[in-house]
């Protein structure tokens, strides 16, 4: 793997950033050949466009699954929007006709098949059989994956034990079936060696429902207890294991948890294994260097992967901090965030080969950062991995693919009842005015995305 030798002049880096971009953007596949994405970007904007309306949509997404039948859908939506002062229109007078029973059920049966459709553009199957279709055709078409399965927050131990049971399945399957995909050198190799086909991301929550802030130590020996076998599986088969981020209370558990484990003799030479690192939090700097320094001693092989995010907990960080009058440990002002992502970016781009880096963005501005920092310091493109959202960054992805880079497509498995929490989050972070998405959707133009996060253009 080359390690970073230059520190990019900054001149040079926006040009770069800004050639990168261009480049990316004009490989967009264009809107035309996604009808149905266009439409749902639509029904987004007008979401993002009244604050009433969009809370009473999320309200209505969270209560679909415990609905018992479509009229009893139809009634929670009725009741939801009549929360909304000025409702437009045609929703006025869908809720008049709402006040019948045969039309209640039709409108439920519209607004079901609403959800399961948005549902259904991020969620790629509801098991790992039946989304090995979708992510063999990524394969074919240049795109890796990692496969998560839909589960949050386990509250008995019987529902952990079925979700690490659910992990190791998903594992054994899917190594199964893809290694008999044809070879992809760009996806299966960089610099520090053999890149795993098989891909899962894992969330420590669902390993255990001890995991608790006030006494972290229990829920790590839990967790721990479920982790391990998943390992040895993984490492079986030349699988990899991804822990995912969640909230901050839980950080210091799953970072000492991963670390701990990880650091265990029979893990030495393997599985490959990463963790996730979140911009948005202002100490992420501290955190990263906690994270080096482990890489540091550790002699462990293959290196750590470290994905790079800014985090999808921002709203929940806000307002957890501001229930207990704790100071605010995320970014308020999105440009510090995206400048503290191109900070940590360039510093877990210069430690190679000590960590293999991820950066996982559907910011075009972010993602051509990694790109130029990346060839500007000396580094090779194989030795930056890209990674997206399945249904929010698809074009990003397509992009990417066709100029040659590695791009992972985190594809989430399970039904739309676990999907739910999955699917809100994704709906909040799209309809959000700050969100790079909705920018790019609403028509910003190109040199205005690209500029360095808080300049003046
Ligand atoms: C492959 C992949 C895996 C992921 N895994 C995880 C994970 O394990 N844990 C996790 O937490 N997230 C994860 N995420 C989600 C990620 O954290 C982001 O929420 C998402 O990618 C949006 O960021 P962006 O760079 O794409 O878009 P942008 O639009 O550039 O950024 C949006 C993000 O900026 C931040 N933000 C928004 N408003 C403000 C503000 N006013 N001030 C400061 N910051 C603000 C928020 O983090 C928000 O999500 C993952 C994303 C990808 C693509």
């Amino acid at each position: 793997m080359t390690s970073a030798l230059r520190t990019p002049d900054r001149e040079a880096l926006e040009r770069s950033i800004h050639e990168v971009g261009t480049d990316l953007a004009s490989a967009f596949p264009s809107n035309a050949r996604h009808p149905l994405r266009a439409l749902d970007q639509r029904a987004m904007d007008l979401a993002s466009a009244d604050q009433e309306l969009k809370a009473a949509l999320f309200r209505f997404v969270d209560v679909t699954p415990a609905c018992r039948s479509l009229d009893d859908l139809a009634r929670h939506l009725r009741e939801l929007l009549r929360e909304v002062p000025d409702a437009p229109p045609p929703l006025a007078a869908a809720m008049r006709m709402a006040d019948n029973r045969a039309a209640r059920t039709a409108i439920g049966a519209a607004a079901a098949a609403g959800v399961k459709h948005m549902a259904h553009r991020f969620i790629v199957g509801e098991t790992p059989a039946s989304a090995l279709g979708v992510l063999r055709e990524l394969w074919n078409h240049g795109v890796t994956s990692s496969v998560d399965l839909l589960g949050e927050a386990t509250v008995t131990q019987p529902e952990a034990d079925r979700y690490a049971a659910r992990c190791q399945e998903a594992v054994t399957e899917l190594a199964r079936a893809q290694r008999g995909w044809p070879g992809r050198e760009v996806l299966e190799r960089d610099g520090a060696g053999q890149i795993p086909r098989t891909n899962v991301s894992v969330k420590i929550s669902a390993l255990t429902p001890l995991l608790r802030p006030d006494a972290p130590e229990l829920g790590r020996r839990d967790a721990a207890a479920r982790l391990r076998p998943l390992l040895r599986r993984a490492h079986e088969l030349g699988a990899h294991i991804h822990i995912d981020m969640e909230s901050l209370d839980s950080r210091e558990a799953v970072f000492d948890l991963v670390v701990e484990v990880l650091s265990e003799e029979e893990f030495a030479n393997g599985p490959s294994a990463g963790m996730v690192l979140q911009a948005y939090l202002r100490d992420s700097p501290e955190q990263l260097e906690r994270v080096l320094a482990w890489t540091r001693t550790s002699e462990r092989k293959p290196p750590l992967t470290v994905r790079l995010v800014k985090g999808a907990y921002w709203d929940h960080e806000l307002v957890q901090a501001s229930q207990h009058g704790w100071p605010t440990p995320v970014f308020q002002v999105k440009a510090d965030c995206d400048r503290n992502f191109e900070a940590l970016t360039a510093r877990l781009l210069d430690a190679r080969p000590a960590v293999r880096v991820a950066v996982a963005s559907h910011n075009l501005r972010s993602v051509s950062h990694a790109i130029a920092y990346n060839r500007l310091s000396g580094g090779a493109d194989r030795d930056l991995e890209l990674q997206v959202l399945r249904g929010l960054g698809d074009q990003l992805q397509d992009a990417l693919a066709s100029r040659g880079f590695r791009v992972r497509t985190y594809c989430p498995v399970g039904d739309l009842v676990a999907g739910m929490a999955y699917l809100v989050r994704r709906l909040l972070e799209n309809t959000s005015n700050e969100s790079f998405l909705h920018e790019q959707a609403s028509g910003v133009p190109l040199e205005t995305l690209l500029a360095a996060p808080g300049a003046a253009v």
